[in-house]
């Protein structure tokens, strides 16, 4: 596969501030490349639902933003992370929590795509690079590498998310100079919750 995949899941609002996200890690339990269990388990909790939904009130709009190298690593077939990313998103769903828009690189390391996180290409299939939404937009990741991705996409530091679940712990313990400029939170239930406050206080 030589392309990446990008799935719009909604009708999309034009150019709206987005809060990106991870999944595995982030949205979903990291099952590794190949998950044991059917069904995903979902890391937004009730909570956090909330806040999302009071964050799409507010004019956001919601993308992943995932690098799934067991795609071509052939560890993992491409049917099968759609599918679990429809599972997700009906998951999330049944918290009235919509999932806008996807895109997954689906790319080993050494295959030097321009798509693979720390890349923000992904990132311009939903705002155009150097677009001025990309101050108002966030991103959540685990990993060292969806800090950067962000912060090269033109997302302002103080915008920029880690979460301990998934590989968190290990990336901050870890911590690089890209780890510096991140807020670091417990999960993606406090980061919905800590932008929604800041979004309340920039607009007030
Ligand atoms: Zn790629």
């Amino acid at each position: 596969m030589s392309q990446h995949i990008s799935v719009n899941h909604t009708d999309l609002n034009g150019e709206t501030p987005w809060i990106f996200m991870d999944r595995d890690g982030v949205i979903l339990e990291d099952e590794g490349y190949t998950p044991k269990s059917e069904t995903p388990t979902l890391l937004v909790d009730t909570i956090g639902g909330y806040y999302w939904r009071r964050l799409r009130d507010l004019g956001f709009q919601f993308g992943m933003v995932s690098n799934q190298s067991a795609i071509n690593r052939q560890l993992n077939s491409l049917s099968s992370i759609i599918h679990r990313n429809e599972l997700m998103i009906k998951a999330l769903l049944e918290m009235e929590c919509k999932l806008n828009k996807t895109t997954m690189c689906p790319h080993t390391p050494d295959e030097n795509c321009k798509c693979r996180k720390p890349s923000p290409t992904m990132f311009y299939d939903f705002l155009s690079q150097g677009s001025d939404k990309f101050l108002r937009s966030f991103m959540i990741g685990d990993k060292i590498t969806d800090i950067e991705a962000g912060n090269a996409a033109g997302i302002p530091p103080g915008n920029l998310f880690l979460v301990l679940t998934g590989n968190g712990l290990s990336d901050y313990e870890n911590a690089s100079d890209a780890l510096q400029i991140a807020n670091v939170v417990p999960s993606i239930n406090t980061a919905l919750e800590m932008i929604e406050k800041l979004i309340v206080i920039w607009r007030s």
